[in-house]
Parts: structure tokens; C-alpha cells; sequence
């Protein structure tokens, strides 16, 4: 039997309303006791008086919600007291619930207990995580889709044709006799299958991947060019110093937004000119390795003064680099003379949808569609989606061995077992303590 287990689900700090979780067989018992709650008969919310346990001094007003199992986030009695938005309060309250006799839970001890109890797969539980880190439309909304079981219903639907394909070497083997064997190509063909279905999956990681993460996109320029200019134009708020002198963002300026629902890290870069300050240079050299690793570049050039040498430094530097080129200042004119570029203006706004629907194009994120596609996005999927492709083409090099039945079912056996670590249908104990390594207490 589970113990009963209680923490704090909202975070610390002020606000108008703090929830206190309580989930386990005691749970009711326990809110009976610092509660003028008495009934907990069906699934509700209560208004009550919440006191302390033992000398019954009244500590507030709240409500209970009531989660009669199995029909709560984890499966078990679950009690959600609502209170005031006092931090000091919902210690307090913790502080008697643990007294009434709940323990401390864990970080992510609540959504360990739904997995436990087959509320969710793993898929689901890592996208519960996602779901509370998400900063951006696009990474919500891959988060809901994978909550949904997006994830695992097709892990597990693959997972059902490979457990199929064993099932019939393996009745064949034991029974050959009675059994056909399964021919070699009707095997084939599901491999070749899945094989597609695999790489298809990882294709669109790369994309999952970035949508959860955001993208770093750093601007570069000769100074003067608008690229801090172009910074807050994007941001839509004012965080660079921007300014007539040339040179005065020494160093990289880095900020979050949204682009089009995709979150992204801005990185206004020092630009790379040659200099003898030492304090430049070292901006120099921190801006070339922001472009060494951001996901998109942006080199912005000045439309009213046309391209300059340094200009074509600049691009010959960016060579092979993901890149979009960007005219500056189309306020003031339009003619740069370097092939595709898109042009803007900082200052008045023009174009900047265009430049926004460029960089999610760029970033092979112009025809994401969550109902059609899966953009798995966490690595430890990958990484054993990977892992299940690679037993893959060996089965299917196994497939080509005469006694092709006697060595194919080890390695499907294999990619069962992956497939079954990725949902949690088969999956070890490390793993699943490294997963809620990561979580938050309360959840
Ligand atoms: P940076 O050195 O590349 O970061 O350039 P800044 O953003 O500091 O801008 C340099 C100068 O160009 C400032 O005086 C800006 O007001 C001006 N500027 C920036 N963008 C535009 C634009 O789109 N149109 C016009 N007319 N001026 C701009
Ligand atoms: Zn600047």
C-alpha cells in the first residue's frame, strides 16, 4: 500500500490562490482532520474552514476538491486544498497536513503515482513536464498533442505489429508442424514499414526538438546597419541600447521571444570587425562563436548606405552557415546588391511578417501541422527510437539468412523491448527514476 503523500502544488510567492495536494489512501483522513470537511463520498468541491490540528485555530477559508479513486490524477483518494495565496499560509497548511500523518511528496512523486497507475505513459509524463516549462504557442501546443498520446499511440501501435510478427515465428517455431512459417516477404514488407515509419519519426524530432527548445537566432552587421534596431523591433519592446555610434553594442545582448508562435533567443552580436580595444575584441570573439552555434543567422545590412567591403566579409565569414540577409532601413531605399535579401525597416515596421515567416521557413517550421505529423521532442525518445531502428536494419539483414526464422525473433524481441521503454510498457527502474529526476514537487 502506497503511503499518503501531500506538497505544495503552486509555486512560492503571493498570489490569490495557493493549492495544497494531498494523494493517497489517507488522503480523506487526513483532511478530515484540519478540516470542517467530514464526507468525502464522491467527487466535489467543498467549501470549508481549514484548521490546525491540535489546538484547532481557524487558519483560513478554502475549498476542497474532492478526487474519489480511480478517478484522480493518480489514481488514488486525492485532495486538493484551495487557500489563500499566502506563502506563509500554505506552509502552515503543509505543515498540519503532514502532522495529520501524510509524508512529503517527492518531486514529481504525483505524476510517478499516475504512470504507476497507468493513468499515463511515459510519452505523457514527459509531456506533463513539457507542459509546465512551455513558453511559446508552438511548444504548448506540442506539449498538449504529446499529453494527448500522440507519442504513444503510435510507439505503441508499432510496438502491437512487431509483438504480432513474433507472435507468428514464434508459434511457427514451437509448432511446425501445425504452423506455417510466415513467409520472408510478408515479414519484409512490415519491416520495410516500420523502417519508414522510423525514419519519418526521427525526421520530425529535429523539428519537435526545436520547437521545445526555441531557436538561437543572432544578428550580425557592420555597426550602424539597425541591427540592434531590428533586435527590438522583434522583441516589441525595448531592451537594446540603441544608438548613432558605431560600435557601442560591444558586447552580445541576448533576449526571448516569440516569432510566430516559435520561441526563440535573440542575440544582437558586437559584429566582427577588426579592432585594437581590447574590451571589442573579446565581443568580437564571443560573437563569432554565437554564430558558430546559433540556429539561424541574420546578417543585417544597410540599405541606405548600399554594401559595403566589409558587408562582403561579413557574408564570405557566413559562408555555408544557416542565414537570412536582411536590407535595413527600406524606409530609406531599397537597393543592396547582394543576392537574396529580404528587405525591412526596423523603424517602421515595414516587412518584419515577412522576415518572421522567413525565419519559421528557414527553420523548416513553415508547414508544421500537430494533427497530421508527431514531433516527438524529448531526446530520450530519440535516442531509443534510434536504437530501435538500428536492431531494425540488422533484422532486416537477418531476414536475407536462410534459417531467417531462428534469428529474426531475438532481434525483434529487441525492438520490442526499446519501443516498450519509450511508453513505459516495458521499462526499467533507472529510467523511469531519471525522468522524474527532472520534476517539479507538487506535480
Ligand atoms: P547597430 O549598430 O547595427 O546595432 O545599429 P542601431 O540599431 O544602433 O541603429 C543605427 C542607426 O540607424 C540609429 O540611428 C537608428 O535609429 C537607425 N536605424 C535603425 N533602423 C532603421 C530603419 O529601419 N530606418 C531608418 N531610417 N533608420 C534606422
Ligand atoms: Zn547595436
Amino acid at each position: 500500500m502506497n503511503k499518503t503523500i501531500a506538497a505544495i502544488a503552486t509555486p512560492p510567492g503571493t498570489g490569490g490562490v495557493a493549492i495544497v495536494r494531498i494523494s493517497g489512501p489517507d488522503a480523506f483522513a487526513v483532511a478530515a482532520k484540519i478540516s470542517s470537511v467530514k464526507k468525502f463520498d464522491k467527487n466535489t468541491i467543498k467549501p470549508c474552514v481549514l484548521f490546525e490540528l491540535n489546538t484547532k485555530t481557524v487558519l483560513d477559508k478554502g475549498l476542497l476538491s474532492v478526487f474519489k479513486a480511480p478517478n484522480s490524477y493518480t489514481g488514488e483518494n486525492v485532495v486538493e486544498i484551495n487557500c489563500h495565496g499566502s506563502y506563509y499560509l500554505t506552509q502552515k497548511l503543509l505543515t498540519e497536513v503532514l502532522k495529520a500523518g501524510a509524508h512529503l511528496a517527492e518531486a514529481g512523486e504525483f505524476t510517478k503515482r499516475a504512470f504507476l497507475a497507468g493513468k499515463l505513459d511515459l510519452t505523457q509524463v514527459e509531456a506533463v513536464a513539457d507542459t509546465i516549462s512551455a513558453g511559446s504557442d508552438l511548444s504548448l501546443n506540442l506539449a498538449l498533442r504529446h499529453l494527448e498520446g500522440d507519442v504513444q499511440q503510435k510507439i505503441r501501435q508499432i510496438r502491437g505489429e512487431f509483438l504480432q510478427i513474433l507472435s507468428e515465428i514464434e508459434a511457427a517455431l514451437d509448432y511446425p508442424d501445425e504452423i506455417a512459417d510466415p513467409s520472408p516477404e510478408k515479414i519484409r514488407a512490415l519491416l520495410k514499414n516500420a523502417q519508414k515509419t522510423f525514419a519519418q519519426l526521427l525526421e520530425d524530432s529535429a523539428r519537435g526538438l526545436l520547437i521545445k527548445s526555441g531557436a538561437v537566432i543572432a544578428l550580425v552587421g557592420r555597426p550602424n546597419t539597425g541591427k540592434s534596431s531590428l533586435f527590438n523591433a522583434l522583441l516589441k519592446h525595448n531592451k537594446a541600447i540603441v544608438t548613432a555610434t558605431p560600435g557601442t553594442t560591444r558586447d552580445a545582448l541576448e533576449a526571448e521571444a516569440q516569432i510566430n508562435g516559435l520561441r526563440v533567443t535573440l542575440v544582437d552580436t558586437a559584429g566582427l570587425r577588426e579592432t585594437q580595444d581590447a574590451v571589442e575584441k573579446l565581443g568580437v570573439e564571443r560573437s563569432r562563436a554565437h554564430l558558430q552555434t546559433a540556429d539561424l543567422v541574420l546578417a543585417v545590412f544597410d540599405a541606405a548606405s548600399g554594401a559595403a567591403a566589409e558587408d562582403r566579409k561579413i557574408l564570405e565569414y557566413l559562408r555555408g552557415r544557416p542565414q537570412l540577409r536582411v536590407a535595413n532601413k527600406m524606409d530609406l531605399s531599397e537597393k543592396v546588391d547582394i543576392p537574396d535579401i529580404i528587405p525591412v525597416s526596423a523603424k517602421t515596421g515595414q516587412n518584419l511578417d515577412l522576415l518572421a515567416a522567413k525565419i519559421l521557413e528557414k527553420l523548416d517550421l513553415r508547414r508544421v501541422d500537430f494533427s497530421k505529423n508527431i514531433y516527438i521532442s524529448s531526446l530520450r525518445q530519440k535516442d531509443q527510437l534510434i536504437r530501435a531502428a538500428q536492431i531494425l536494419a540488422k533484422t532486416l539483414d537477418a531476414l536475407e539468412t536462410v534459417d531467417y526464422l531462428d534469428v529474426l525473433a531475438p532481434h525483434l524481441q529487441g525492438i520490442v523491448a526499446v519501443l516498450g521503454e519509450i511508453t513505459g510498457d516495458a521499462v526499467s527502474d533507472e529510467i523511469i527514476e531519471q525522468i522524474f529526476a527532472n520534476f517539479c514537487v507538487g506535480k
